[in-house]
This record gives C-alpha cells, sequence and structure tokens, in this order.
C-alpha cells in the first residue's frame, strides 16, 4: 500500500520521469476536457493532435499557444450534440453560447435573430428527430457516457454519445460538411471518405475498447452522421465490412506503436518533432537559409 508521502513524492516526480499516474485523477463531467486531466489520460482527440503536429499538441497541452479558429463549426457539432442528449442540455448550452449563436441586435431586431449556421443546425436536428431508424438506435442510449481504459499500460479517457449496453452496441453522431466528399490522403495516394480522414475509425476501435475494460461487454460501434447541406443528407454507419475488422486492428497497432513516443514528448524525455507547416508551426517559424526551388515539398 502506498503511503501519503509516497503519494505526493510520485506526484512530484510524475510530470518528469513517470508518464503513467498510479491512479489518475477520477473523471467527471467537468473535467473531462481539462488539460489537467490530459496529462494523466490520453484521448482521441489528444492523440490526433500529436499525430498531425507534436510541437503544436505540446503547445496547445502547455497552454502556452491555442488556435486562432473559427469556433463555429465546433459548435454547430455541439449544438446538435446537446439537443439530443436533453432538453436541459440543449437549454443551458443555448444560453450559455448566446452571443455567438445570435446576429447582432439592431433597431428593427432588439434580440437579434439565430445565425444561419445554426438555422441549418436546426433543419440536421429536425431531420434526426424525423427518422424512425435514428430513434429507434440512438434515442434509447445513456448518453455522454465517460469510459477509461489502459492501452499496453497507458491511461486513455473517451465519452460515449450513446451507449446502449443491453444491446451490446453504442452510437456517435457525427456532423460533416457533406458525406460524400472525398478527402486527398497523402499516405495512400487517394480519396477517402470522412471516416477515415478524420480517424473515426480509430475512434470507434478505441470506444468498444474502453467499454469492454469500463462494463466487461463488448458493444459493436455505429456512427450516425448528418451532413450540413441543405436539405441534410444523413447515413447510418457500422464497421462490420470484410476491411473494416482489419482496419480496427491496423488502428490499434497504430496506438501502440505511436503512443511511448507521445508520452515522452509529454514528460520532456523526447523532443516534439514539428511538422513545419500547421498554424502553430507557421507561426513560430524564422527563415534560416534558403530552398532549393526544384525542393518545395508539396
Ligand atoms: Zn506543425
Amino acid at each position: 500500500m502506498t503511503t501519503v508521502v509516497q503519494q505526493k513524492e510520485n506526484k512530484k516526480n510524475s510530470s518528469k520521469t513517470a508518464p503513467l499516474p498510479q491512479t489518475p485523477l477520477k473523471l467527471t463531467p467537468e473535467n473531462y476536457y481539462s488539460h489537467e486531466t490530459d496529462w494523466q489520460y490520453m484521448s482521441f482527440s489528444l492523440f490526433k493532435d500529436f499525430e498531425q503536429c507534436e510541437a503544436r499538441a505540446l503547445a496547445k497541452l502547455k497552454e502556452d499557444w491555442q488556435p486562432v479558429s473559427s469556433p463555429v463549426p465546433l459548435l454547430v457539432g455541439n449544438y446538435v450534440h446537446s439537443y439530443f442528449e436533453s432538453a436541459e442540455s440543449h437549454q443551458s448550452f443555448v444560453s450559455e453560447n448566446r452571443k455567438e449563436l445570435m446576429t447582432r441586435p439592431t433597431k428593427s431586431n432588439p434580440d437579434g435573430h439565430l445565425r444561419a449556421e445554426f438555422t441549418v443546425a436546426d433543419s440536421m436536428i429536425k431531420t434526426l428527430n424525423n427518422d424512425n431508424m435514428f430513434n429507434y438506435f440512438y434515442k434509447p442510449g445513456k448518453k455522454e457516457v465517460i469510459v477509461t481504459g489502459k492501452i499496453d499500460g497507458y491511461w486513455w479517457k473517451g465519452k460515449i454519445d450513446s451507449l446502449v449496453l443491453e444491446q451490446k452496441y453504442f452510437c456517435d453522431l457525427k456532423t460533416v460538411d457533406d458525406i460524400h466528399k472525398g478527402h486527398w490522403n497523402v499516405d495512400e495516394h487517394r480519396y477517402v471518405p470522412f471516416i477515415q480522414d478524420r480517424e473515426y475509425d480509430l475512434q470507434m476501435a478505441l470506444y468498444q475498447e474502453f467499454i469492454k475494460q469500463t462494463f466487461d461487454k463488448k458493444c459493436q460501434p455505429f456512427i450516425f452522421a448528418i451532413s450540413k447541406q441543405t436539405p441534410p443528407d444523413k447515413m447510418a454507419i457500422d464497421f462490420n465490412g470484410v476491411d473494416d475488422q482489419y482496419q480496427i486492428q491496423a488502428d490499434l497497432d497504430k496506438v501502440k506503436e505511436l503512443q511511448p513516443h507521445f508520452w515522452k514528448v509529454m514528460t520532456g524525455e523526447e523532443a516534439p518533432v514539428a511538422c513545419g507547416k500547421c498554424d502553430y508551426c507557421r507561426q513560430m517559424k524564422q527563415l534560416s537559409g534558403f530552398t532549393h526551388a526544384s525542393e518545395i515539398e508539396v
């Protein structure tokens, strides 16, 4: 049994030497998205950040730097999510983000009106609400369920949009510009659907594993995608195709291969690799020499 003194020692050293806290902080809806728990649990979004640019991910985590990006697409996603979580969640989301959701007040319209993006979000909600299959699968589940798990000894956290343990499945709701748009994949030299582009297959593989470790049940993943088009497109997606199981295994293998280095970057044992092209790298850039015209990377 560890004594209080030992625990204090562990805590003191944890940022330098031990990437794996013995007993990480208990996750709650309040601290789930905090950087404090990000230092103790890897998550799908943090892993993806590290994959894209280690220097950027670390600067964000240390709160040294913040991206200057439009919050609107994220807010649209949260607007739709909160609606299907509960009436109270949606109401509190709307009142907390009133400033971003509404246009500026004018003389003829002193309250402002809902911005165009959220009028579209309302029609996305309506589209899902009117769909029997969505209602049958998504609605009965327990919403925003926090799960944790260990992969090769490293702690991870995840949040399930809608979990139906008794029927052994879970659902994730994704908002997307266009379900059928192709995204160029540099490694594969081909256009891939949004699922591969945003690595949602990896997210589903991880969540399936954390649910198994948290509740001792193997649940199958479903994604309900809804597009921001007028009228919105929708799709119910499973991972039961011939290549899907192969993909899930490959995703988990990739996590096992990359995560030790990411943790060492977080503890300062190894230096972060800068991608040289992202918003963070561009902002930090200082010219240090000439590039041959024939050797510019595209
Ligand atoms: Zn970068």
